[in-house]
């Protein structure tokens, strides 16, 4: 039995994909299964900006030049992945859409599973499936994006343990995590060096804030520290970045143990906590090279009200304390939280403006609502009224009102008059923002 998972495009392809490269171990350490693995976005990418691989060796050695590669690819990309996505949702064929299929026909596989990780993967995905199983091959499909009108065109499965049933039907299976990335050639990636994502463990371990969906219903649970060590060592990792949503103090601490001897450089994200003050020196002696906090608001009363379980005065001394012990930091705000006011919103300004030199990207977003976020599941707490959803051409968005303060439009005007300011605030360029992991390099 041969089965090939495929990262479809459209998303950026600076580092390989994880999902398809954590299934496949996954799948052959249960089965006798032939698994491969097959990034496509990567593929995609490198055949449609061959110039800006080219100016990637031009541009690698220092940080304007490289940004700038950067820069012209995210804008040229954006207009290419906008294009063809428009295109395939009125039914024609997206660009070298014969030359992406032939690469997975010429597998000759069984089956293929192709994950959807962004809802910008998720009509190309759909396509090639469609001309898979017309050629015979059976097709199933995962992720966080294989959702909604997905689901009544092709057969998704939550979890490595519903595909290793699919494939081998077997319910009992041993939980191993050894990601192995020899699958991908490193010419594919518009990236100075390799840069391997890695998980450090499931779900979160604050699962609190009242905004959030990411944790799922999913329990947090931590993967041993050997197994990610031997899955750094037996790929050859110089430079890897955790995809956990936040991890914890303690937690923090035990992995910078395991890394400090294997010299690589790392980047992470997680909540700045009382409990991280003091450990920085030792976090950068461990290779801790960037890391993003979770901040959201200077206002201590939108902090509670979120459930971020943070402070804001602890937070500027988190900020102070990273920074000075030379770790890069990207902060994530989030302004028009239900009950955030103008007197709300502008302290969050000046909390940036006092925090400015401690602080070297600011991620500045507006609150969204999501189905199944705390915020969405209880909105009288929230003051929040009116919910409504309507489907856009990549999915689903919500609507909603608010009882007192700012409401959605007023809080993205507001944001929107501040951009010029939270803009000149960044120490870094800007595509490190979009591109997280890229600020690992300088
Ligand atoms: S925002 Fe981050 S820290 Fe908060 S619950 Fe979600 S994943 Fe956890």
């Amino acid at each position: 039995m041969k089965l090939l998972l495929v990262y479809p495009p459209f998303c950026p392809p600076t580092v390989p994909p994880h999902s398809i490269t954590y299934l496949a171990s996954f799948i052959s350490a249960n089965s006798n299964t032939e698994v491969k693995c097959l990034d496509l976005n990567a593929k995609f990418h490198r055949l449609r900006f061959p110039d800006i691989y080219r100016r990637l060796e031009k541009a690698r050695e220092s940080i304007n030049p490289y940004s700038e590669m950067l820069e012209k690819y995210s804008s040229s990309a954006k207009k290419v992945h906008r294009k063809n996505n428009l295109r395939l949702s009125e039914g024609e064929e997206p660009e070298l859409f014969q030359e992406l299929l032939e690469m997975i026909l010429r597998e000759k596989t069984d089956a293929v599973g192709v994950s959807m990780v962004y809802n910008s993967q998720v009509f190309y995905g759909l396509r090639l499936i469609e001309e898979l199983n017309k050629a015979g091959i059976r097709c199933v499909a995962g992720g966080p994006a294989a959702v909604g009108f997905v689901e009544e065109k092709v057969e998704v499965l939550k979890d490595g343990a519903e595909l290793l049933k699919y494939l081998a039907g077997k319910e009992k299976c041993t939980d191993i995590y050894a990601p192995d990335y020899s699958h991908y050639p490193a010419s594919d990636y518009l990236s100075k060096e390799m840069i391997y994502p890695l998980r450090s463990s499931y779900g979160c371990s604050h699962r609190g804030c009242a905004f959030c969906t990411h944790h799922g219903s999913v329990p947090y649970r931590k993967i041993n520290v050997e197994e990610i060590e031997s899955a750094i060592v037996k790929n050859g990792m110089r430079n890897l970045f955790f995809i956990d949503d936040n991890i914890p103090a303690e937690r923090l601490s035990e992995l910078a143990e395991m890394l400090r001897p294997l010299k690589v450089k790392w980047w992470c994200q997680t909540r700045p906590t009382e409990d991280l003050l003091g450990m920085f020196p030792k976090l950068k002696e461990s290779g801790l090279t960037a890391v993003s906090f979770g901040v959201e608001s200077g206002n201590q009363r939108i902090l509670d009200s979120m459930r971020k379980g943070t402070d804001a005065e602890t937070v500027g001394m988190v900020l102070e304390e990273s920074h000075a012990a030379g770790i890069r930091n990207i902060v994530f705000m989030m302004f028009g939280f239900p009950g955030e006011d103008e007197d709300s919103f502008m302290e969050t300004m000046e909390f940036l403006r006092k925090n400015r030199k401690n602080i070297d990207i600011v991620s500045a977003s507006v609150f969204g609502l999501q189905k199944g976020s705390y915020v969405h599941d209880h909105p009288d707490e929230f003051g929040v009224f009116g919910i409504r959803e309507y489907t856009t051409p990549l999915g689903e968005s919500i609507g909603y009102r608010v009882r007192a303060g700012l409401g959605e439009k007023q809080a993205k005007v507001m944001k929107e008059g501040f951009s010029r300011e939270l803009r000149e605030m960044n120490q870094l360029p800007k595509i490190f923002c979009l591109l997280k992991e890229q600020s690992l390099f300088f």
